[in-house]
């Protein structure tokens, strides 16, 4: 539940709340608004006897939280969470534009993309070093070595980078060279995972499985918030559905519905979403329209040489002339580019 306090409730009365309820075995998590405090209560779903607190000083009412995720949910927190990183804010007025190619291939492929993705308005730059492959065969990447490459196209670039980390054991590794932690559709319920990067010291880039739920993705959230990391971006990346011209259905619906269940920062993927270069577009553009604070979009130099994903990749002049074309669709929606 959420104990709302009046408007003006002292800090002496906020005190006393929480510690009432942490005297009876519950976790409290305080979210301070402009105008009141929530508190969040958490407690393994075991029933708090509401009226007790509904008579302390300073409190206005509570409220049943049903939905069982609870840290990342919108009633615990309703002011929207902004991620900042090295002078990157997700989730503000601004979207966030990240881009780059599916995996760093060698240092000329990853330099070439990043100065791309700079000139052409993009904020973060992607690019993966450890590939989750289908196939064993398939290339999987180029390790630490693709992650110092990253790192190099930052230093000259200036943008912050994210990357994929597919093993626990691997969190503090790969925290030493990315901004952003990548969680992939593949690792999405790897609760040893999501337990690591829930203990980072850097924002995660959570993207959704391809066969899960909305309230599973959040879930996967709410592991990563309750170890307490709160900079979570929400990915919707696609799922797979019976549709064969694509390569998942990009879930549209999903960008307004969970900026209306939760606080956190929503972007969409519209390269994996559709796996198709000439979607890519048409998708972003929707996307923006639906309310996503940012998009995540692969980008090669050359795509028909690329290693992984080469036909939803786009060439720099294609991204630059995307980059353009949101322009007016963000200005329709009150964001700015
Ligand atoms: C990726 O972003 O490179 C990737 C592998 O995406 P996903 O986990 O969504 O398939
Ligand atoms: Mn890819």
């Amino acid at each position: 539940m959420i104990v709302i306090m009046k408007r003006g409730a002292t800090r002496a009365q906020i005190t006393n709340v929480t510690a009432r309820i942490e005297q009876l075995g519950y976790r409290v998590h305080l979210s301070e608004g402009e105008e009141r405090t929530i508190v969040g209560v958490i407690g393994n779903g075991r029933p708090l006897d509401r009226e007790p607190i509904e008579r302390m000083d300073g409190v206005e009412r509570t409220v049943p939280i049903l939905r069982p995720f609870k840290l990342t949910s919108r009633e615990f927190h309703p002011q929207d969470t902004v991620v900042k990183v090295n002078g990157v804010s997700i989730g503000g007025e601004q979207l966030v534009v990240m881009a780059g190619p599916c995996a760093v291939e060698s240092c000329e492929q990853i330099m070439e993309a990043a100065r791309a993705v700079k000139e052409a308005g993009g904020r973060v730059l992607r690019g993966g070093a450890y590939k989750p492959r289908t196939s064993p065969y398939s290339f999987q990447g180029l390790g630490e070595e693709g992650l110092r490459l990253l790192a190099q196209a930052r230093d000259e670039t200036g943008l912050p980078v994210v990357t994929e980390v597919i093993e626990p054991q691997m969190v503090p590794l790969v925290t030493t060279y990315a901004d952003i932690l990548q969680v992939g559709a593949r690792n999405m319920q790897n609760y040893a995972l999501l337990h690591a990067v829930g203990e980072a010291q850097r924002p995660v880039l959570l993207k959704r499985g391809m066969m899960s739920t909305i309230e599973e993705l959040l879930m996967a959230a709410e592991y990563i918030l309750s170890h307490g990391n709160e900079r979570v971006i929400l990915c919707e990346r696609g799922i797979r559905t019976f549709e064969h011209y694509t390569r998942n259905t990009l879930d549209i619906s999903a960008v307004p519905l969970l900026k209306q269940l939760s606080h956190l920062p929503v972007i969409v993927d519209p390269s994996h979403g559709t796996g198709k270069w000439e979607l890519v577009e048409p998708v972003s553009r929707a996307a923006v329209a639906a309310g996503a604070d940012g998009l995540i979009i692969e980008v090669h130099p050359h795509p028909e040489e690329a290693l992984s994903d080469g036909v939803q990749s786009l060439k720099p002049g294609r991204f630059a002339a995307l980059m353009e074309s949101l322009r007016p669709v963000a200005e329709a929606v009150g964001r700015t580019l």
